[in-house]
């Protein structure tokens, strides 16, 4: 196979901050040895990759209090002027995408296949197209205003690409920012805010305080914060939800999935089966929208199973710089223990097992690709989001059995439907309860189409001008005509 991705810059870059990061607050790092710390270390392998700043509630005072100051200035600029600013972003993340990229498969485990070819390139999109709203803003946005200072709190699944949904819209649209990455993936936001500050992205404008849930929390109760824009888990977002009850804060909630993929017996399998593979397997399964439920039509399913647990054996499980790797590490060993626990749920409620036998690297979190059929729809297994590469399978016989069962669950995120009678499918999408349909597709996630949750999955879009409206609030304005005029 080809040789692993290079790691050299990458290493170079943490080597000039051996001495540990602190948190990026008004244009410059601040100093690393105040306070405590923690570390933040390769799920594939399990050794150190660099110490952290714990951010504490005087540390977020210090970004909000920046992110303050700068907010008044960063809205006068204009439109056109932010706009300068994010395709600057837009053409560092393109110019600095293998460090990216590579910084990202080691912080977080997963293939660097998926952060150069799918990560990095949706960031650089997500800044280029909200650009264009910047330039746009005050003729499409004429009557709204932007909220002011942000909160923003982003999980370890996506870490850069998060970091771009929240802070491209609300950049564009005048406000200003502060962002707490997650404790087990801090090192590409701390990474963009240096290259954005080299960018000439005003300081203030952006903030990166770094830590754990504490910290998180900190920033949620801080009353300089006028928007809490949250992406994590559902028992996460209702504690936030909880919390800015009645603080006059604007809230979004973009929160876990337990999604479906139903496949009918006119669909193209190979295409199918194909959709499946990335679907749920895409990132060790650690994706919100993960097609995590296989819904088959009776007719097709055995043979789609046994085509399934083909294609599982030439899945490869290795090492996250492996150009030819399809699965990385998960995140850390309690992701892995809830896995494995699951699983072994999965099986004492009855569903058989199927994992192909590969060989695992050892020393990180590695999972294989999982398959459980015979599941029953109220098991543990068919309700729970697993967020690992574990896929739950079922039957159905009817069209509105589909809808049913695809719409027996709390969360509503995304729905796949593979079928290629399109009027079939075109009447089952508005049955189903979730943010996003696709149609004989998968994950296409585009920088201009709103991206969010029903039900337990949350509330607000994220991307294309509904996204746009998370960030600015309406303002209606009315003169009376001066008396000579009368
Ligand atoms: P998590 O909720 O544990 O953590 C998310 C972030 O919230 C982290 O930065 C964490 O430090 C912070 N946090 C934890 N406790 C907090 C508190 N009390 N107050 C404020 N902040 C706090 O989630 P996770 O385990 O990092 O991510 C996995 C979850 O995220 C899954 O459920 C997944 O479905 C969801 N997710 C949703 C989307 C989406 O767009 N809907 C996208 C990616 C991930």
């Amino acid at each position: 196979g080809p040789a692993p991705e290079s790691d050299t810059d990458a290493r170079q870059w943490l080597s000039r901050h051996a001495q540990g990061f602190g948190h990026f607050i008004d244009g410059r790092f601040t100093g690393a040895d105040s306070g405590a710390h923690f570390e933040t270390v390769e799920p594939a392998t399990g050794l150190l990759l660099a110490r952290i700043a714990q951010g504490s509630p005087a540390d977020i005072d210090a970004a909000v209090t920046a992110a303050r100051a700068a907010q008044p200035g960063w809205m006068a600029v204009g439109g056109h002027a932010r706009a300068r600013h994010l395709y600057a972003l837009a053409r560092t993340v393109q110019r600095h995408a293998r460090l990216l990229a590579v910084v990202e498969a080691l912080d977080n485990g997963k293939p660097i296949r998926e952060t150069r070819d799918i990560d990095v390139p949706l960031v650089a999109r997500h800044f280029y197209h909200h650009a264009g709203w910047a330039q746009l803003q005050e003729r499409e946005f004429a009557d709204q205003v932007p909220l002011g200072v942000i909160g923003q709190i982003v999980p370890w699944n996506f870490p850069l690409l998060m970091l771009a949904w929240k802070i491209a819209p609300a950049l564009a649209l005048g406000n200003t920012v502060v962002l707490k990455p997650a404790e087990l993936t801090p090192l590409s936001a701390l990474l963009f805010a240096e290259l954005a500050a080299q960018a000439g992205l005003p300081a203030g404008v952006l903030n990166v305080v770094t830590g754990d849930g504490a910290t998180g929390a900190a920033l949620v109760a801080h009353e300089g914060v006028d928007k809490i824009a949250f992406t994590g888990s559902t028992e996460v977002g209702r504690l936030i939800r909880e919390a800015t009850a009645g603080s006059g804060k604007s809230l979004t909630l973009e929160l876990g999935g337990k999604s479906p993929f139903i496949v009918f017996d006119d669909a193209d399998i190979d295409a199918a089966v194909e959709g499946v593979v990335d679907s749920i397997w895409l990132n060790q399964g650690q994706v919100c929208c993960a097609g995590s439920r296989l819904l088959l039509q009776e007719g097709i399913a055995a043979d789609f199973i046994e085509r399934l647990k083909r294609r599982m054996q030439q899945l490869r499980v290795g090492m996250p710089l492996d150009k030819a790797i399809d699965l990385g590490s998960l995140i850390d060993g309690s992701q892995l223990d809830r896995v494995r626990s699951l699983v072994a749920a999965g099986v004492r409620e009855g569903a058989q097992c199927y994992q192909p036998s590969c060989a695992l690297p050892t020393g990180g979190s590695f999972y294989p690709p999982t398959l459980l059929t015979g599941v029953q729809p109220a098991s543990t297994v068919a309700t729970e989001e697993i967020f690992g590469p574990v896929l739950v399978t079922m039957t159905f016989r009817t069209p509105d059995e589909a809808v049913a069962l695809a719409n027996n669950t709390r969360y509503g995120l995304a729905a796949s439907i593979w079928s290629e009678t399109i009027g079939l499918a075109l009447g089952i999408a508005p049955q189903l309860q979730a943010g996003v349909v696709w149609i004989n597709a998968t994950n296409l996630f585009d920088a201009g189409v709103g991206f969010g949750g029903y039900r337990e999955s949350g509330y607000g879009r994220e991307g294309g001008r509904e996204g746009c409206h998370e960030y600015l609030k309406p303002r209606a304005w009315a003169a009376r005509k001066p008396r000579a005029a009368q």
